[in-house]
């Protein structure tokens, strides 16, 4: 038997039992952790806030052949202030089932875990538009799953830009005006790209530390949503209750 404590953030819960709860918690050091919480679904039970979706919280396990027991939930954050947003809610399912499917089981590499920290931070406030805060984890999580898109100059010829370019979002490249035109690939305004360049190559602290007109922004949507969607070869059910075209 092993008993630890670790930061984590609830992504998803179901019911089992009489009162109990089953957990997924995204672990600062320890990938994707799948836990019971005893008695957690009665109001008084000290388990019951920090056992709740979207609860950041230092976690105590124990494990005894591999099935894991919360036994204390010392909460941090709540994060629920995008509750009376639909979209916004919507949002954060789909960053959670994103999440549950994709985070590897063990891996104690902390950047799933800070981007889902930033993105909900970013849909609790009114800084930054649920459209952008959507962006942005898509690109950022593509790259740290291995599908970083190429986006530094034209692939054919170079050109660092142009004032409308083509992005090929199966392939991940970028080209010029002169060299996409025929290439049958949506064209991306300047500031979409530039937006795209500052997501993927900033440090992780600044990715999300940038203005997009408000016209550009559901062009930047479509983009990252397929690309992410391409990259990882999957469907995400949430984002069937997204109004199709964004705004
Ligand atoms: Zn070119």
């Amino acid at each position: 038997m092993e008993k630890f404590t670790v930061d984590g953030l609830v992504i998803r819960v179901t019911v089992t039992g009489e009162s109990d709860r089953i957990v997924w918690i995204l672990t600062r050091s320890r990938g994707l952790i799948r836990a019971f919480a005893k008695g957690a679904r009665g109001t008084k039970s000290k388990l019951h806030g920090g056992t709740s979706l979207f609860a950041y919280c230092a976690f105590s396990f124990y494990e005894k052949n591999n099935v894991f027991n919360v036994t204390e939930a010392d909460i941090k954050e709540v994060f629920f202030q995008f509750r009376d947003s639909f979209e916004k809610v919507t949002v954060a399912q789909y960053f959670c089932e994103v999440l549950l499917h994709n985070v590897p089981e063990t891996t104690n590499e902390d950047f799933y875990l800070r981007l889902a920290l930033n993105s909900l931070h970013f849909l609790c406030g009114d800084q930054k538009p649920w459209l952008l805060v959507k962006s942005v984890f898509e690109l950022r999580f593509a790259c740290e799953a291995g599908y970083m898109p190429s986006l530094v100059a034209c692939d054919f010829c170079g050109e660092y830009e142009t004032d409308r370019m083509y992005f090929d979002c199966r392939e991940g490249l970028l080209y010029c005006a002169r060299c996409g035109e025929d290439r049958n690939l949506p064209r991306v305004p300047l500031a979409v790209v530039s937006a795209m360049r500052h997501i993927v190559y900033s440090p992780f602290e600044r990715c999300f530390a940038f203005e997009l007109a408000p016209e550009c922004l559901p062009i930047l949507g479509r983009i990252t949503q397929f690309y992410l969607a391409q990259s990882l070869q999957q469907s995400f059910k949430t984002l069937e209750y997204l109004p199709r075209e964004p705004v």
